[in-house]
């Protein structure tokens, strides 16, 4: 029997690892959680919380769930993640409690609260920041959870078996105007410790990261700071010579085009085995770039992918189709673009614009997107040389913009209020 139980989704498994290792480092006996990818087991477990962690994007696969569970048990419902920050008042339609920001304090000072209190929602729970719920008909918001030093807590839990790629950097300053991270985690960028690196990263066989800008480590994020990344990935090579394999700057992480440089490809040849680096260009057009604020330019795309190519590393470089703002031009652009990328030969990923809640587009409409680019992306996907699901998303797409419109709230954020640029 088991009180609280965990709904893991492959979506959310790496930040419920990262959350059950803070849980634990806080004195939290993880082991009497209930931690499954499995939904029946958490019905019949009838638990008294279930916790669910999310992002908008997945919200019409999880409803169904929700439906059940109030149907079949008394659990009290307690969401985190993108959706609940960005939009706590529609969470609430679902969930009796929202976690507004970084979870790893707030979620333990819930769970204790709730168990000490019969998982009874009281206004006790005014007093811990990050909270959001309705007592007596009221909407209350207790604040935004900040965690000013993410690094206090490990990666992992010791008492479970589970691991998932490291965050070893948090927060992100180029505030992109579609990317809901700056919002959620800050602009500036923080970094966990070179040892706790080495020492988590010792669980895994295939050693991968997850942060804003791989070649950001060390940085407040957006300068390179080439001594910091250096010592990062040499202190990681006796794990290699163990038999691990590094993979840097590449899934789950990416990088930052004007950081791809000879000296950082140097240290990727030099210290990891990935032979592959992902990059977001996003568009073709100058303007386009300005338009969604990425602050680099195309010039720094195109040298990015040339000094990956004389480096022997295959570029993946992201674009999304359908900006706001995007005219046909811009598209005709991107296309030129991208066929530019593919005869290089590199790889191109392409995804559709959507809105995300919680961002500077949350409200903007995608651009049409023109009969050539669509032809154009469907030939290059057929001969398998786009990859990437922006037919799916432009499905997702509409839906996001049917729920922005009919229950948009203002978000809460890391940064204080979110300007809307439409
Ligand atoms: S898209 Fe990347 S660079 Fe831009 S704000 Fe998001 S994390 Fe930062």
């Amino acid at each position: 029997m088991y009180e609280i139980a965990v709904r893991m989704t492959k979506r959310n498994h790496n930040a419920f690892v990262h959350l059950l290792g803070a849980l634990e480092a806080q004195g939290f006996d993880v082991g009497e959680i209930l931690i499954t990818k499995d939904f029946e087991r958490i019905l019949e477990s009838r638990p008294r919380a279930v916790l669910y962690s999310f992002y908008t994007e997945e919200l019409w696969e999880i409803e169904r769930e929700i439906e059940i569970l109030k149907e079949k048990t008394n659990a009290l419902l307690i969401a985190g993640g993108y959706h609940a920050t960005a939009m706590p008042k529609h969470t609430l339609r679902y969930f009796d409690i929202a976690i507004i920001g970084e979870g790893e304090e707030v979620l333990y000072q819930l769970l204790t609260f709730l168990k000490r209190n019969s998982f009874k929602l009281t206004k006790e729970l005014m007093k811990i920041r990050g909270l959001a719920f309705y007592l007596n008909g009221d909407f209350i918001f207790t604040g935004f959870a900040k965690v000013d030093d993410f690094t206090k807590f490990p990666p992992y839990a010791e008492c479970l078996r589970y691991i998932a790629p490291i965050e070893i950097s948090r927060g992100c300053p180029f505030a992109c105007y579609y990317c809901q991270t700056p919002y959620m985690k800050g602009f500036k960028m923080r970094h966990r410790p070179i040892p706790q690196i080495v020492k988590y990263s010792r669980r895994m066989k295939d050693i991968r990261y997850i942060t804003p800008n791989a070649f950001a480590y060390g940085s407040p994020g957006a300068l390179l700071r080439i001594d910091k990344l250096e010592a990062l990935l040499k202190a990681l090579q006796p794990l290699r010579k163990e038999g691990r394999k590094l993979f840097y700057g590449t899934f789950p992480s990416e990088v930052r085009p004007e950081f791809v440089k000879p000296e950082t490809l140097e240290l990727i040849m030099r210290y990891a085995d990935n032979r592959r680096l992902a990059i977001g260009a996003q568009t073709g057009d100058e303007m386009m770039l300005k338009r969604i604020h990425r602050l680099h330019t195309i010039t720094h795309v195109r040298e990015a992918v040339e000094f990956m190519l004389e480096y022997g590393i295959e570029p993946v470089v992201d674009f999304i189709v359908g900006l706001p703002g995007e005219s046909e031009e811009s598209q005709r652009r991107s296309m030129e673009f991208m066929k530019w990328v593919m005869r290089k030969g590199g790889k191109v990923r392409a995804h559709y614009f959507m809105p995300l809640p919680g961002t500077p587009f949350a409200r903007c409409k995608p651009s049409p997107v023109s009969d050539e680019m669509k032809r154009f992306l469907g030939q290059m996907a057929a001969k398998g040389k786009v990859e990437g699901s922006w037919t799916n998303q432009m499905e997702l797409s509409k839906k996001l913009q049917r729920l922005i419109e009919e229950f948009y709230e203002e978000p809460m954020s890391y940064n204080g209020q979110v300007r809307s640029v439409c």
